[in-house]
């Protein structure tokens, strides 16, 4: 638990591409910030729906792997010194006299000037399969997402799922892996119909074991270390996969959670903004990327970008008032630690 009070300028809600490239562009105004996810991870839809998919339509990349452009985005706000607060969505948001408080479940206190919500369709969290006692393995030995694909070099895997996450993983981790057992309660997946002929070529070759049909069951193992993964099938009959790590996929889903409860205007689920501001419906409260609604908003990352930097402006007068804010562009004004 983080129960060190903080205080900051800006409180962003989302590590998506918007939150991070929020945090450039507050910084390039002498406002510091704090982040906060729901995910474990920085990057929002990039990092944990597509993360080897390649984006082509940022300015100046013609072709760059969502991953990818979060590490960019992730060094373009460090010079800035944001900190972050990940794996936890926001729950509260109150006025606390002239500025926000924030607090999520771990115990985490902000105090800011102002909140900019870039939470795109909602806090991200993973469908938990219902088995006992998983919240003990959870970032040890099981794993909603892979981060680095190189973290499961040799390990004995297991994953479940009958979608294209765990067929794709399936095929990726089957290069590098010890074991890729494949766990899914259809004899059919789920999947774009070229990667499940490869993954039936490898199971054909011994490079995958696909475990069908049945379903998890149970865990073994102790003090978060897997040992087995215990596995059913439709008619009670059991199995025990040894295993250092669990991969269940079964989808991310998104809340928008405590954010409709914040007295925002919204439009359809959006939160509805002012396009010259993206000031919300609540004095100091600003909202930028896929969650923001205005007439003609395009739900693009690059558009993001711009919204981020059109709230950082807006709200520079908040944080610094009585200063006069002289536009300067960043070949003018550098960033710190640039020469
Ligand atoms: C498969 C796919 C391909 C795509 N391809 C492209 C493309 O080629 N080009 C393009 O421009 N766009 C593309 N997009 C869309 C693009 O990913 C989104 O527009 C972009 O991610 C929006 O960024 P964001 O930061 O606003 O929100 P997100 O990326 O959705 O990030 C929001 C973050 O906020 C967090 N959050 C929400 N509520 C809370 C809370 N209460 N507390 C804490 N955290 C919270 C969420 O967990 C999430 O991590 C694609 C999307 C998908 C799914």
């Amino acid at each position: 638990m983080d129960t060190t009070p903080h205080q900051t300028d800006v409180a962003i809600i989302g590590a998506g591409p918007v939150g991070l490239f929020a945090v450039f562009e507050c910084g390039m105004l002498d406002m510091r910030c704090h982040v906060f996810d729901a995910l474990d991870i920085t990057g929002g839809q990039c990092a944990a729906l597509y993360p080897e998919k390649p984006i082509y339509d940022i300015p100046g990349y013609p072709r760059i792997d969502a991953r990818l452009l979060i590490d960019r985005l992730f060094e373009q706000a460090a010079p800035f010194a944001p900190t972050y607060h990940l794996g936890h969505a926001v729950s509260g948001l109150e006025r606390a006299g002239d500025r926000f408080v924030l607090t999520n479940a771990a115990g985490v206190r902000v105090t800011a000037t102002a909140v900019v919500i870039a939470a795109g369709g909602g806090a991200f969290g993973p469908n938990r399969p219902p088995l006992d006692g998983i919240e003990a393995f959870e970032g040890k030995s099981v794993f909603y997402l892979v981060r680095r694909r190189e973290d499961f070099r040799g390990k004995r895997v297991v994953i479940a799922g009958g979608g294209d996450s765990a067929v794709d993983w399936a095929l990726s981790l089957a290069e590098l892996a010890a074991s890729v057992m494949v766990v899914h309660r259809r004899a059919k997946f789920r999947a774009a119909p070229q990667s499940q002929n490869r993954l039936e070529e490898l199971a054909r070759v011994g490079a995958v074991e696909l475990v069908i049909p049945y379903q998890l069951g149970g865990l073994e193992g102790v003090d978060g270390r897997l040992d087995a993964v215990i596995v059913a099938d439709l008619a009670g009959k059991t199995r025990r996969l040894e295993a250092d790590c669990l991969l269940p996929f079964f989808g991310l889903a998104t809340q928008l959670g405590p954010l409709a409860d914040w007295d925002l205007a919204f439009d359809d689920s959006r939160i509805a903004v002012n396009p010259a501001t993206c000031a919300a419906s609540r004095a100091g409260i600003f909202a930028i990327g896929d969650i923001c609604a205005y007439p003609g908003k395009l739900k693009l990352i690059l558009t993001g970008f711009a919204e981020a930097a059109v709230a950082a402006h807006a709200i520079h007068p908040l944080v610094h008032p009585g200063e006069a804010l002289h536009f300067e562009y960043s070949t003018t004004r550098g960033v710190p630690g640039s020469e």
